[in-house]
């Protein structure tokens, strides 16, 4: 597998599937585009979902035409309506509008028709043979497969066997139905495929009404073929299912889709399979599917990245031919561009010292005039409280420090951002030795704005104590220690590979503006990152995440 980071990823030209669009749009093959996106209701969608919402929707948009939601819902032991109602919720959040929403089971019925026909045509039969007797007739890559001694039944009682299958005559695995194509492809995929199997379970959709179910290979194509699907993407790894997808259409001759497969998104330090992604909901690795930590689109919005930045990343991920791996740290890049144009700036100290500021009059609080958003003029001015007694971050004090610190240290200087600028004369400390309290002096003709040309090197921010509103905050890493999950080795689990350290969370303190954030509002720390309110948060207990660090360091901000 190749490696793609950041820097790697151009602008992009017109991927594959748009050329191949253009050129069926331009020799008449098609006169409009319809595309669709098929989820399986077995579980919530993550950013490799995303990326295919994306593309299909992207494409329809494009070139003028339109995108299905079809639920592939033809396996009634892992779908709920749960899960039908989390897509919807997500693929609108993403800020796209599907034409029809659609099922597979809308198509139970004409599927079962169509495999009528293939029994008239002699081109599928009815197998008594065990799952296990099926399996090892098929072959191995190597050898041929051995025909079914049920292959030869006369189109008479297949048609008899199928219709009772389907009347509930048979429990679950006496029977299936399988194509009759070539026990002897080189793919093996194309060895006699099962159709349908039983499967005495309720369907969401359809109650009871069937006791046997189409398999993957046999409903994609046609329901694809049905909706008139000008172009169904897909990832790679359906590359070896696309000649029986094209075997059925041509076989049934019915309006013919295509299939054309695009590299899975693979991120580093996470895992995108829903299977393993329900392990960790249902073992309590995380707290749900929404959790912050998860690569589910929930999750991600939980945590603070905006449709926007989730497109963003789409684009520039692109679309491959070939398997690789993205650097997570895109997904991060994308979403800080996103909310350094739109994130409003706050003071928060998530580490919290006292200091005091011993020549500043008692009762004083003056408002200090901050700005909103430098890289947004219409967001505006506001004003944060300041006393003589603040908290500034841990960080931002040392004892000892080293040459070329300019934040504070004893005897040394530093200028609060939209304040003045301090000088530490004193260190207080409890009986354990740790810093208590740092008494300060301030410059009172150095207030912002004022006009003091007196410079120092370092601005810190800070929060006034008394105005101070208590909230926590999570700080999230990412889910797993390696960065190739899908390299592991074949002895390891991936659970081996959860982070034991994946959230800390702090006692923060907050300026009073973010006491009335609605659920959802994007904002930035000055300093430490981008967060949101979480919806565990009440009025007497703020919660806030921290969606991603900022990349800039402390001493890029400039003092005003
Ligand atoms: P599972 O994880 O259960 O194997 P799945 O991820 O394939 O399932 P589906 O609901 O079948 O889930 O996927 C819906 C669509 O999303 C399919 O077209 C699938 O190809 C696409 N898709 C799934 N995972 C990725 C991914 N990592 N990158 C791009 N597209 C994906
Ligand atoms: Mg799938």
């Amino acid at each position: 597998m190749n490696v793609i980071t950041n820097e790697a990823i151009n602008e992009p030209t017109l991927n594959f599937i748009e050329e191949i669009i253009e050129a069926d749009l331009a020799s008449g093959k098609h006169k409009s585009v319809l595309t669709r996106f098929p989820p399986e209701p077995n579980g919530y969608l993550h950013i490799g979902h995303a990326k295919s919402i994306c593309l299909n929707f992207g494409l329809a948009k494009k070139y003028g035409g339109k995108t299905n939601l079809r639920f592939d819902d033809t396996n009634p032991v892992k779908e709920d309506i749960e899960y039908v109602d989390a897509i919807k919720e997500d693929i609108q959040w993403l800020g796209f509008s599907w034409a029809d929403e659609l099922y597979a089971s809308d198509y139970f019925q004409q599927l079962y028709e169509w495999a009528i026909a293939l029994i008239k045509k002699g081109l599928a039969y009815v197998d008594d043979q065990t799952q296990e007797e099926i399996r090892l007739g098929r072959g191995t890559v190597t050898t041929p497969g051995k025909g079914s001694p049920f292959r030869n039944r006369s189109i008479e009682e297949n048609i008899d066997f199928f219709t009772r299958m389907k009347n509930g005559e048979f429990k679950d695995g006496e029977k299936v139905l399988r194509a009759k194509i070539d026990m002897a492809h080189p793919n093996m995929l194309m060895r006699d495929p099962i159709l349908y199997r039983i499967l005495h379970a309720e369907h969401h959709r359809t109650g009871n009404q069937w006791c046997i179910y189409p398999m993957y290979d046999y409903a994609h194509g046609q329901c694809d073929s049905i909706e008139k699907i000008t172009h169904s993407v897909c990832t790679l790894e359906f590359d070896v299912h696309r000649p029986i997808y094209d075997w059925f259409i041509e076989k049934l001759e019915i309006f013919p889709s295509h299939q054309y497969e695009f590299a899975r998104l693979n991120l580093t330090y996470t895992i995108m399979s829903k299977r393993k992604l329900l392990e960790l909901v249902r073992n309590n690795f995380v707290s749900g599917w929404d959790d912050s930590r998860m690569p589910t689109i929930c999750g991600l919005r939980r945590r603070g990245y905006t449709p926007e930045s989730i497109r963003l990343f789409a684009e520039k991920v692109g679309v491959a031919k070939r398997n690789n791996v993205i650097d997570l740290s895109l997904l991060e890049w994308c979403v800080r561009e996103d909310l350094n144009k739109r994130a409003n700036r706050y003071m928060g100290v998530l580490n919290p010292v006292k200091v005091v500021i011993t020549n500043y009059p008692k009762d004083k609080v003056e408002m200090m005039d901050a700005v909103n958003n430098p890289e947004d003029e219409s967001a505006g001015k506001r004003q944060i409280p300041f006393s003589r007694e603040i908290y500034i971050e841990q960080d931002d004090f040392m004892e000892n420090p080293p040459k070329k610190y300019f934040r504070l240290s004893p005897g040394n200087e530093v200028r609060l951002k939209y304040a003045y600028i301090i000088k530490c004369e004193e260190v207080i400390k409890d009986e354990s030795s740790n810093i208590k309290e740092l008494r300060c002096i301030y410059d009172a003709e150095t207030r912002s704005g004022a006009g003091s040309t007196r410079q120092v090197k370092g601005t810190i921010h800070w929060v006034s104590a008394a105005q101070a509103i208590p909230a926590e905050v999570r700080l999230f890493d990412r889910l797993f220690t390696e960065a190739y999950m899908d390299n592991i080795p074949e002895d390891k689990d991936y659970k081996d590979y959860l982070n034991p350290q994946t959230l800390q969370l702090a006692k923060a303190y907050l300026e009073p503006a973010l006491a009335v954030l609605p659920l959802g509002t994007n904002v930035q720390f000055e300093r430490l990152g981008y967060f949101v309110p979480d919806k565990d948060s009440k009025p007497e207990c703020l919660v806030f995440n921290r969606t991603v660090t900022l990349k800039d360091s402390w001493a890029k901000i400039t003092a005003k």
